[in-house]
């Protein structure tokens, strides 16, 4: 039994959000055990809280908002890369990872110890420009970041995000991959359909892959007559 892995932060009141953003805020309006007849919350908030998706129309004027993301990019194949040291991403971090042409990415970094803090940490690590121009030649759909954003919080002319958001990849932000071993997993990640929007809270859960993608490839012709039939041979079979 292959088990879903939750990569979503839980939503409180007192998680950390970007400075200058608002905040999270949930509240019981209507008590059960009050004058109410059920129990009823309201919530207000700034899109880009807990784990969330950006969508192209972050930065890009005319992107794609967050319910124009095709479903078919958001969910898939991802790769859960390690990426331990201490400083933003470079293009020999991505080269020493395995990661395959078209294959969506989830990135564990040293970002992780900084949700033990209360507060928001400026010091977190992002992607540098040229790491995520790499990510795009390599035609990767959808990044995935385990803190508040693609860009450290110095960068300030933010290069990741238009450099990924300029040309179609959405970015998830704010994972929880502390549980999680690198690997191949199959990956689901649904924002909110709030019409107009540049990002969304998402639930975003991952299970391991039970093996590599089906490649079904036609041997050649033999051209011989006679013999002229195609065979399927499927590769990448077997490994989880
Ligand atoms: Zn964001």
């Amino acid at each position: 039994m292959r088990e879903w892995i939750d990569i979503t932060r839980t939503l409180s009141n007192s998680m950390i959000h970007w400075p200058g953003d608002p905040p999270f805020n949930w509240e019981r309006v209507s008590d059960i055990t009050g004058p109410g007849t059920c129990n009823l919350s309201q919530i207000s908030t700034g899109v880009h809280i807990g784990t969330h998706i950006d969508a192209p129309l972050h930065f890009i004027p005319d992107g794609m908002d967050i319910v124009e993301l095709p479903l078919s990019q958001l969910c898939g194949p991802a790769m859960v890369v390690d990426i331990p040291a201490a400083r933003d991403m470079t293009i020999e971090d991505l080269e020493s990872a395995d990661i395959e042409r078209g294959e969506r990415v989830l990135f564990r970094t040293a970002n992780q110890a900084l949700w033990d803090k209360p507060d928001f940490d400026e010091s977190f690590y992002g992607i540098s420009g040229e790491a995520a121009m790499w990510l795009v030649d390599h035609e990767v759909p959808l990044v995935g970041v385990d803190y508040l954003s693609v860009d450290g919080y110095n960068q300030s002319t933010r290069p990741a995000h238009y450099a990924l958001l300029g040309n179609g990849v959405i970015i998830i932000e704010s994972l929880d991959l502390s549980q999680v071993r690198p690997g191949r997993y199959e990956l689901v990640a649904l924002p909110l359909k709030i019409a107009g929007s540049e990002a969304s809270p998402a639930r975003v859960i991952i299970r391991k892959m039970r093996r590599r993608p089906l490649r079904i490839v036609r041997e050649a012709i033999t051209g011989v007559e006679g013999q002229g039939r195609g065979t399927l041979v499927t590769e990448g079979l077997g490994k989880s």
